[in-house]
């Protein structure tokens, strides 16, 4: 008989600190600090979401309409590639490190840095893409041989149940477990004492996390939101930009983090760009993106009506979609042409699948609109001359860039991906995942027949030791 998705059911307030404490006793046990330890949960995590895959996929479905190669591509493949790219690597990156150019009495100290493990380690999800965004920092965590407690987001409730159950099958229940719930919960949580609280979701709750670990001094990575900025100049290729963005706005129904917000477009390529938007569309979802099952879900009513609410106060006009059903929690890919970077669908991060354009003047206004927006986004798309989309990157900032496209760059499992300023910090991925949860502790160690020549160190500094 198929395996049936478990019903989510919230941990009990009273077991958190229990939970907290145990996972942080494990700690002390030292047993999750060898490699051969780190690498076996890994290889069994890896087995269980493959023995899992059916559940994952109806679990997507279920929460977000996720299509189901959307599922593969950015859920199920994705940490599974992490796994074997941790696998082969791991070894490497766990291993001390000499000191750099030292002259010979320190070097007779042996200089060196050890990768230790942070310790005991919380991980909150998010729901837009609720396995990758918890799995792939617990994946982060095992490897550092940190012990973890992982919270998903109880937005996401399926996916949530079949975490819990790949993990109670794969991972020692000593060392990894997961605390299932939302804001009462997550309070409890952070209410204990971490070694490392690595949040995903919005900068308000950002701001919440980054107080409440600052009470005790605990180290956090926060992978936030932004309004992050896509332009396109006179030179631009608009079929291709059309399509490349266009499919960075559908996929997962708009619901990520890395995509355009909102794009800032050469007066004169707006009528290509839209025209060349429609076609696009019409060859993406032909029967129409409502009856494709390529195309996803707002993941609650609480979101759809939050992008509702935005569509209906913006002042711009709708060139493209704009329909929506509440019963269905569908919306429409909607192209809105507004006049002022003040629009409720600019200054707000949509985190749906409203494409809103706002002509320019040229470049300049351009990046000096981004800038005035949001300073720090988490992503940035130029499409121009290489010359413009290098100008785009020496005049801006932002957490990564991609050139020419949506958001390859957060698709890259060797590029460190995370936010700059307040669209995040601490990043992960690769190497990335390893070292955010790992402390580099310099050791050096003084042999005992060196002590002639370092006796001079020691008091009364006489004439002859400054002469020296
Ligand atoms: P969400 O509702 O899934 O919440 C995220 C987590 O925060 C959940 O686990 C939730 O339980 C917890 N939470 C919510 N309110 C809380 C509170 N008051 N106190 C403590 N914990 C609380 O997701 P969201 O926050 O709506 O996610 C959307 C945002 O996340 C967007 O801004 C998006 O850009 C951002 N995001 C960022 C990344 C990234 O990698 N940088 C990835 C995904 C989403």
């Amino acid at each position: 008989m198929a395996a049936k998705i478990p019903p989510f059911e919230h941990t009990s307030l009273d077991e958190i600190p229990a939970v907290a404490a145990r996972i942080r006793q494990s700690f002390l046990s030292h047993k999750t600090r060898p490699l051969e330890f780190r690498l076996v949960q890994l290889r069994k995590l890896y087995w269980a979401l493959k023995d899992n895959e059916a559940l994952i996929i109806e679990a997507c479905k279920e929460d977000l309409g996720k299509p189901t190669f959307e599922t593969h591509l950015a859920e199920l493949s994705w940490c599974m590639n992490d796994i074997v790219f941790m696998q082969n690597n791991l070894p490497r990156w766990a291993k001390d490190e000499k000191a750099e150019d030292i002259n010979f009495t320190n070097k007779l100290m042996g200089p060196r840095i050890r990768k230790d493990p942070l310790g005991a380690v919380l991980v909150i999800g998010a729901f837009n893409f609720p396995i990758q965004l918890s799995l792939g920092p617990l994946i982060g965590a095992i490897s550092a041989g940190c012990t973890a407690v992982l919270k998903p987001s109880e937005s996401s409730p399926h996916c949530a149940a079949v975490m819990q159950k790949i993990i109670a099958e794969s991972l020692d229940p000593e060392y990894y477990t997961i605390v299932q719930g939302a804001i009462p919960e997550t309070t409890a949580l952070l209410d204990q004492k971490w070694d490392k609280i690595f949040y995903t979701g919005s900068a308000n709750v950002g701001t919440i996390i980054a107080k409440k670990a600052a009470e005790t001094l605990t180290p956090v990575a926060l992978e936030l939101g932004g309004r992050n900025p896509s332009f396109i100049t006179k030179n631009a290729d608009p079929k291709l930009a059309a399509r490349r963005l266009l499919w960075a706005k559908t996929f997962n129904a708009g619901q990520v983090c890395v995509g355009q917000n909102y794009t800032l477009i050469d007066k004169e390529m707006v009528q290509p760009f839209v025209k060349e938007l429609e076609v696009q569309l019409k060859q993406f979802y032909p029967q129409g993106a409502r009856n494709s099952p390529d195309y996803g879900r707002i993941v609650n009513q609480r979101q759809f009506q939050r992008l509702k609410k935005m569509l209906d106060e913006s002042r711009g006009k709708i060139l493209i979609g704009g329909t929506m059903d509440e019963d269905d929690l569908f919306i429409e890919p909607t192209v809105v042409q507004v006049d002022s970077m003040n629009d409720s669908l600019i200054k707000d991060e949509s985190f749906g699948p409203f494409l809103p354009i706002l002509p320019v003047n040229d470049l300049d206004e351009a990046i000096k609109i981004a800038n005035e927006v949001h300073a720090t986004p988490l992503g940035l798309y130029p499409f121009g001359s290489k010359a413009e989309m290098e100008k785009v990157l020496s005049q801006t900032r932002s957490g990564g860039a991609t050139l020419n496209d949506g958001f390859f760059h957060a698709s890259i499992p060797t590029l460190a991906f995370g936010g700059v300023g307040d669209s995040g910090q601490g990043a992960y991925r690769g190497k990335a995942s390893f070292d955010v949860f790992t402390h580099r502790r310099s050791v050096t160690s003084t042999p005992t027949w060196i002590e002639g020549m370092l006796d001079m160190r020691y008091p009364p500094f006489t004439a002859k030791k400054l002469q020296q």
